[in-house]
């Protein structure tokens, strides 16, 4: 088996630090500066039943100004590029109207899409009702969930299941 998967979301959810992290090395710049990744990278990951190619891209946001639209831009043709789509969140926080704008734009799509919770490190008591804004915010859709820290590495072996499953 062998696929692209794209790593979609709005800047600063950690799509760069995760794909750094699957594929072991450094190749996307992370930054706590939004809009640090400005073309899309790809890292692949070969595992014994499968070869993951990952794609990640610039965060999407409703555009303000002209560079933020060519990135905005990348980002739509890279959801068309790819087998799955993995949408990752910040699920230190709660579900936001940037969330809900891409939720939108992947509405279009006959790709899976898989909803990865990231910053798993940083839950705490409130976990639960962080993770139903997510679970409210694609309501209707049949995306599988998973939590993960793209940061410790928690959880990350189930998602490469996951993504293996949907290729
Ligand atoms: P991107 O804009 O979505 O590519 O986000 P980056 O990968 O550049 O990460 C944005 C910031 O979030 C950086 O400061 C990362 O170190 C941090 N970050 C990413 N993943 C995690 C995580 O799982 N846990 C925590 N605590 N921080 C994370
Ligand atoms: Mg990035």
């Amino acid at each position: 088996k062998s696929g692209f998967i794209g790593i979609i979301g709005r800047p600063n959810v950690g799509k760069s630090t995760l794909m750094n992290h699957l594929v072991g090395q450094k190749i996307a710049i992370t930054s706590p500066v939004a809009q640090t990744t400005r073309n899309r990278l790809r890292g692949i990951l070969t595992t014994p039943e499968a070869q993951l190619i990952f794609v990640d891209t610039p965060g999407i946001h409703k555009p303000h100004h002209p560079l933020g639209e060519v990135l905005v831009k990348n980002a739509e043709i890279a959801i068309r590029a790819v087998d799955v789509v993995l949408l990752v969140v910040d699920s230190s926080v709660a579900a936001g109207g940037g969330d809900r704008y891409i939720v939108e734009l992947l509405s279009q799509t006959t790709h899976p899409v898989i909803l990865g919770l990231n910053k798993l490190d940083q839950q705490s008591e409130t976990a639960p009702t962080l993770d139903r804004s997510y679970a409210e915010l694609i309501a209707g859709a049949p995306w599988p969930m998973v939590k993960f820290s793209a940061l410790t590495g928690a959880g990350l072996e189930t998602l490469q299941t996951l993504l293996i499953d949907h290729l």
